[in-house]
């Protein structure tokens, strides 16, 4: 089983993968993960994505797409993975296609956690203040930016789907037992 969780920064994503994860024997494949590995591991990769990082900007589709490329072939996906904060643009998604095509696999199922946009803020400002957050992108100048940035290139992603009759949306504003509940009717 190949899926997609799809949402706005703050919404959860990172929190039901895991529970995905334990539950269905898959992996998860974050590219936001990915890249601050490349940036604690002070690589020229990683020293180029910092900068783009600390602004709230996305990260070239090129370099994005040639790590998904090599994640996806390892064989630890072989049971399937589950993609989160990644198509983040339109031309990301064509792209997985294409090589998904190759690979003779596809994307399954398509999640929304639809979230309401004060109660992000408020979210992600919390993780951030708990200091449970060692990033660097969690305050809310950056947010802002993470936040129009997803608006306008990171939507289009949800269109595509949608067309494909792939997508399907929850309700990310209960709590992480009841979206979690939501999540695992739609795949089960
Ligand atoms: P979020 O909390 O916004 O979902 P992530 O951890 O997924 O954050 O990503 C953090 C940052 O990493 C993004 O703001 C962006 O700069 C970069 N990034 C992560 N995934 C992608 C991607 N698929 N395409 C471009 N940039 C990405």
């Amino acid at each position: 089983m190949n899926l997609i969780l799809f949402g706005p920064p703050g919404a959860g994503k990172g929190t039901q993968a895991k529970i995905l994860i334990e539950r269905f024997n898959i992996v998860q494949i974050s590219t936001g993960d990915m890249l601050r590995e490349e940036v604690k591991s002070g690589s020229d990769l990683g020293k180029l994505a910092k900068e783009i990082m600390d602004k709230g900007n996305l990260v070239s589709d090129e370099i994005i797409m040639s790590m998904i490329k090599k994640r996806i072939t390892k064989p630890d996906c072989e049971n399937g993975f589950i993609l989160d904060g990644f198509p983040r643009t339109y031309n990301q998604a064509v792209n997985l296609d294409t090589i998904l095509n190759s690979l003779n696999l596809k994307i399954d199922k398509v999640i929304e956690i639809n979230v309401d946009e004060k109660l992000l803020f408020q979210r992600i400002l919390n993780r951030a203040s708990e200091n449970q957050s060692t990033r660097d992108d969690d305050n809310s100048e950056i947010l802002k930016n993470r936040i129009i940035v997803y608006k306008k290139d990171t939507l289009p992603v949800l269109e595509y789907y949608r067309k494909l009759n792939k997508l399907y949306t929850i309700d990310g504003m209960q709590n992480i037992e009841e979206v979690s509940k939501n999540i695992l009717k739609i795949i089960s």
